[in-house]
């Protein structure tokens, strides 16, 4: 493997003055200005090919100010070029490096590279360039430091050429994937959603069914259509029945954590009644799911929370327990101790979202994709009711109101959640079942397997090609330090190794082939993937409008759990676009956005359910 490295500055032409020069790193990633990162991963594909290939990764807060860091593809022989942008001059040299493998002390290697490097640049510039060498070169960070950097209140955009999970494998020929990806944006927007996942798409379908016409909205999607975690996720619109109620109560208080619950069930009937009224192909199969309790400890846990969520007035009517060998056969879990069951749902979530990003588009909303919003300011202008302007690579659209439904991403354009939205990497595996699960042996209801609240897997198998889903939590106590301190990031280009382990080696201990027949060619663990999703401290999602910012709204921060939440969350946030309450959402009080949310788990007041 060879890696490049990157050297050069920035000059604001009227003033001459040095914004930034870049410096020397021995490692794929280097930080630079942000918004310049932004727009050199976006003008990539107008480069002439024998130009390196740049792509923006993710941001980072540095002692210098913010700071991107951007991947860079290996070129041939070095390479410098200008590029304009706005008032920037930018300047560039690229040149390929040794092999990293073929020296021996890797840091001494960086070093002389670095001289060697700097000095090809000062003869490859161009005569007019204001290179000072000497200048303000931050110092180079070494690859642990930088990573520190991407996990500690860090914000970015959506990373470009995210893995495939397997819904986007089944879904490349979506008309609609690469919408406007290479046109110039509208000028204006009264509604301007940024996002396309499920809680975009549905935020501007609600807003068509509230009757604003579709040619006043525009969604923004800084990748191809639904690539964040809606279409990279396990499967499940799966209703919490009871299990966090003790969690939920102590972060929210007993009836907030009530309304959470009920919240959910009512998402499941919404989703249901959606994809059948509007008959969405989407895989859409309501059946019932299992909480399978591993342990006796985490039976003990479930038992108390049953009762505790009883006690406090909710519905179990809908929950079945079973205990030791009925949890068994019912499951098909050698090593269940007891199993729950309630009603919940599987489906494509990828074709949801698409279908309903094509039914808007079909009235009238526009979608521009592989088109980041990067920042957003007051309107030049200053004229009511335009109040935003939202700068993108390929223009700015002046909007009249703001959708923030960017999950994950949510603090990158709004930086006062920075601290309050933490990216987790989650990940999910595909399976080819073997001969025991298939035929009339495959397994119609879902199943969370757990050991404990944070120790768990999560499985469905759909119904039309029998492919097995099976997720695995964030936390296991098996896991090197390496693989838990990668889960806070915004990397979903690849998978993690170990965790990818874990869940094959628990699918096979789990659901053991039974028939005694060796895994035909074709079996077994299929694909891998990962997906970023958004924790809050206070582990709900956040709706409403944006304190101080009117005319911004939000949708987002779904904890990982967002098909059990959108469908009540999205039209909630259209009831209050549209003027009405907050009762007339009928959405928990502690979903609500405010900065007194903020403030609290600022001052640590709140203590995570998960
Ligand atoms: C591996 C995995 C398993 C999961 N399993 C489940 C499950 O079984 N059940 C469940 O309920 N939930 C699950 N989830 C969580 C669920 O997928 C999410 O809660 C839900 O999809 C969030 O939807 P969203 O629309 O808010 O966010 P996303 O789908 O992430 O959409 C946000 C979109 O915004 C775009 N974006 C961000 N910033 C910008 C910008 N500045 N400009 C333009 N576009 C931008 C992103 O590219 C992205 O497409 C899982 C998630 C993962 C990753």
């Amino acid at each position: 493997m060879r890696w490049a490295r990157i050297m050069g500055q920035i000059v604001d032409r009227s003033t001459q003055f040095k914004v930034a020069v870049i410096a020397a790193f021995a490692t794929r990633r280097v930080p630079i200005p942000v918004e310049m990162a932004i727009m050199l991963a976006h003008m990539r594909d107008k480069w002439s090919c024998d130009r390196p290939r740049i792509r923006y990764t993710d941001t980072l807060a540095t002692a210098n100010g913010e700071r991107a860091r951007l991947s860079i593809s290996r070129p041939k022989s070095p390479v410098h070029f200008p590029i304009l942008y706005n008032d920037f001059e930018v300047y560039l040299l690229v040149q390929t490096l040794k092999s990293q493998r073929s020296c021996s002390n890797q840091r001494n290697c960086r070093v002389q590279d670095s001289q060697k490097a700097s000095q090809s640049l000062s003869c490859a510039m161009p005569p007019h360039a204001e290179l000072d060498l000497n200048a303000n070169l931050p110092s180079p960070l070494p690859d642990q430091d930088v990573d520190k950097l991407a996990t500690a209140g860090s914000r970015s955009l959506p990373i470009e050429d995210p893995c495939l999970s397997y819904w986007h494998r089944t879904t490349r020929a979506f008309a609609h994937l690469h919408e406007n990806h290479d046109q110039d944006v509208p000028a204006a927007a009264r509604y301007l959603i940024i996002g396309s996942g499920l809680s975009g798409s549905l935020t501007a379908w609600q807003l068509l069914d509230a009757g604003v016409p579709g040619k006043d909205i525009v969604v923004l999607e800084a990748r191809e259509a639904v690539s964040g975690a809606s279409g990279r996720n396990a499967g499940h619109v799966r209703p919490d029945a009871f299990r966090g109620f003790g969690a939920y109560a102590r972060v929210h208080g007993p009836e907030q954590a009530k309304k959470i619950i009920e919240n959910e069930k009512l998402v499941l009937k919404r989703v249901d009644e959606f994809v059948k009224k509007h008959n969405v192909p989407c895989d859409f199969e309501l059946s019932t799911t299992f909480d399978v309790c591993l342990t006796p400890e985490f039976a003990q846990y479930e038992a108390e929370s049953l009762e505790a969520y009883r006690h406090a007035g909710g519905d179990v009517l809908h929950v079945s327990f079973y205990g030791g060998e009925e949890a068994r056969e019912r499951t098909k879990v050698a090593s269940a101790v007891a199993a729950y069951e309630w009603p919940a749902a599987s489906s494509h979530p990828a074709k949801l979202a698409q279908w309903i990003l094509s039914d808007m588009i079909k009235r009238g909303v526009r979608l521009w994709t592989h088109c980041p919003a990067v920042s957003i300011e007051p309107h030049a202008g200053g004229q009511e009711p335009t109040r935003w302007d939202v700068r993108t690579p390929r223009g700015t659209i002046a909007a009249e109101n703001v959708v923030h439904c960017t999950n994950a991403y949510s603090s990158y354009l709004l930086p006062e959640l920075s601290s309050f939205v933490t990216p987790n990497r989650a990940q999910a595996h595909s399976f080819v079942p073997t001969f025991s699960f298939t035929g009339a042996n495959a397994m119609t209801s879902t199943m969370s397997l757990r050991y404990s609240l944070h120790h768990f897997f999560s499985l469905i198998q759909r119904r039309g090609d029998g492919t097995v889903i099976f997720g695995v939590s964030r936390g296991n106590p098996e896991w090197t330090d390496e693989t838990r301190q990668s889960i806070v990031s915004f990397d979903d280009t690849h998978y993690n190794e170990e965790v990818a382990a874990t869940s094959e080696r628990e699918y096979t201990k789990l659901f053991p082939e039974r028939a005694g027949k060796a895994e035909s060619h074709g079996e077994g663990a299929e694909h891998y993937w990962s997906g970023i999703i958004a924790m809050t401290p206070d582990s709900v999602p956040m709706v409403g409008a944006v304190d101080d910012k009117p005319g911004q709204w939000i949708c987002a921060g779904f904890n990982g759990h967002g098909m059990a939440r959108i469908f009540a969350c999205a039209p909630g946030l259209v009831t209050l676009m549209m003027g009405q309450s907050w009762q007339e959402t009928g959405l928990p009080e502690c979903f609500q956005y405010s900065n007194d949310r903020l403030t609290k788990a600022e001052k640590g007041e709140v203590v995570s359910v998960w």
